[in-house]
């Protein structure tokens, strides 16, 4: 295949997304296949001579689609969205054109510049603080990751950079429950074991209690541990919980640690203000986790992090070897030096064409529909005889349980959500929450309506009937 190829098949490959997205609502959301199946379907041996690809396409689309379960169908609202804005796609396709490595400015000037300006769009967008800076990584665990062990070494005097933690006390970072296993795995990743990552209680809201982290750090001070830093969530997986964030960074400041916000997927809805009181005080956070890929239509992979100062950061990150050396890179950021990977995608191409294509107020319109669509569903549930509200919804976040009188109401609704998903209408998956087996409802794809939502409803009622 040559470039002449290329574009034959990138047009083919346009018409056929189209088709593809146009059509969506026709298909199941969650794939309905079996495991091995794909696998089954390929030649167990790679080809010696090249294929043409009038073949290679007739396999993908015999193969492919049908196995794939379609995270920008309309009515995906299983874990949280990983949702693609049309004009993301299309700044993609650029990227992939172009092909870039983008690990330092002299490789991608543009790439590494539109990303600092696309940090500072940002960051007005969510009403954050002038002096925040940042920079895109692929994940938000890998972000975390790097927050991480940003505290670990701040902790040890940065002495861990030279040593590592042979002879350091046990180092400690704080974290409610409620916040992702991202937070358990930085904490193993970074070496510091899982039973150094500190669950705080949380209040009735399910909340970190300021006082018990308090109570935490003083604890283990006089334990002789190395407390390092706080990892504080804005709209946890499981059930969309908020940690109290001033009153936290306040305790961790008293306690000199680092902090981290995780709002990855609640921060997209920051550009509306009328939701910034539940991450009120981020502004005092040492570094902030928001994934556009969740919520703001930049598609899969695009999380932004902001630093209030990026030096701690690039002192554990940045290494510069003399295979990377470029002239004059003190006056120039090179990003790599600021996250786990050397290697980076163009990611701020699809930022900046989102952002253009929709505008602020287009975004926000959909992030509020929404919520509001969310809110709605919750209340038709609330009504019904058989179901059960759990946890109240929080942004486009809710969950429910299947609850007859006198049922088993974790072991109906588990049965109902397999009915459901097999049924492939809508797409939910589960939590467990205070012991229970619920449904989580999320909204969030791009292209998804108030019917969509509704149908929700349609196929949970209709179906438990046949429970
Ligand atoms: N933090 C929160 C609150 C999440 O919901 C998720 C994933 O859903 C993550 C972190 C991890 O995100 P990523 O897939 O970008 O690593």
């Amino acid at each position: 295949m040559n470039h002449d190829d290329l574009r034959h098949w990138s047009k083919h490959a346009a018409d056929w997304a189209h088709d593809y997205h146009t059509t969506l609502r026709d298909r199941p959301v969650r794939a309905q296949t079996t495991p091995g199946a794909t696998a089954a379907a390929l030649p167990t041996a790679p080809p010696e001579q090249p294929e043409d690809p009038e073949r290679i396409f007739a396999d993908f689309e015999a193969i492919v689609p049908g196995a794939m379960t379609h995270w920008q169908h309309p009515r995906f609202f299983a874990y949280f969205p990983a949702n693609a804005a049309p004009a993301s796609q299309w700044a993609e396709q650029l990227a992939n054109a172009i092909a870039a490595q983008c690990m330092l400015w002299q490789t991608s000037p543009a790439a590494t510049e539109i990303e600092q300006v696309m940090i500072g769009w940002l960051r007005q967008a969510l009403g954050l603080a002038p002096h925040f800076t940042g920079t895109i990584h692929d994940s938000a665990t890998t972000c975390t990751l790097a927050a991480v062990i940003t505290m670990r070494d701040r902790a040890t005097g940065w002495d861990s950079l030279q040593h590592g933690l042979t002879g350091q006390a046990p180092i400690r970072l704080y974290a409610s429950a409620q916040t992702h296993s991202s937070v358990d795995k930085a904490a193993r990743l970074a070496g510091l074991g899982q039973q150094n990552l500190v669950k705080i209680a949380t209040d009735d809201a399910y909340a970190m209690d300021p006082d018990a982290l308090d109570a935490a750090i003083r604890s283990d001070l006089k334990a002789g541990y190395l407390p390092a830093g706080v990892v504080l969530c804005t709209g946890g997986t499981s059930i969309g919980a908020c940690d109290p964030i001033a009153a936290c960074l306040e305790v961790a400041r008293s306690h000199g640690l680092y902090t981290h916000v995780d709002a990855a997927w609640a921060g997209s809805a920051m550009i509306c203000p009328e939701f910034r009181p539940l991450w009120a005080g981020v502004d005092g956070a040492d570094s902030i986790v928001f994934n556009p890929h969740k919520w703001l239509g930049a598609q899969f992979d695009c999380a932004v992090q902001f630093l209030a100062d990026p030096a701690p950061q690039i002192r554990s990150m940045g290494l510069r070897p003399d295979y990377l050396q470029t002239p004059g890179q003190d006056q120039i950021t090179n990003f790599n030096e600021w996250t786990v990977p050397l290697g980076r995608r163009f990611r701020a191409l699809k930022l900046w064409f989102t952002l253009r294509a929709y505008g602020l107020e287009g975004l926000r319109t959909r992030i509020r529909n929404h919520v509001a669509w969310t809110a709605e569903l919750a209340e038709k549930f609330r009504v019904h005889k058989d179901f059960r509200i759990t946890t109240e919804p929080r942004l486009a976040l809710f969950t429910f349980q299947y609850a007859p009188q006198g049922g088993d109401a974790d072991a109906l609704t588990e049965r109902l959500l397999k009915k459901i998903n097999d049924d492939g209408r809508v797409y939910l998956t589960q939590t467990q929450h205070q012991g229970r087996y619920i449904i989580r409802m999320t909204a969030g794809t791009f292209d998804c309506s108030r019917d969509d939502v509704m149908t929700v409803y349609d196929a949970a009622t209709e179906l438990a009937k046949t429970l």
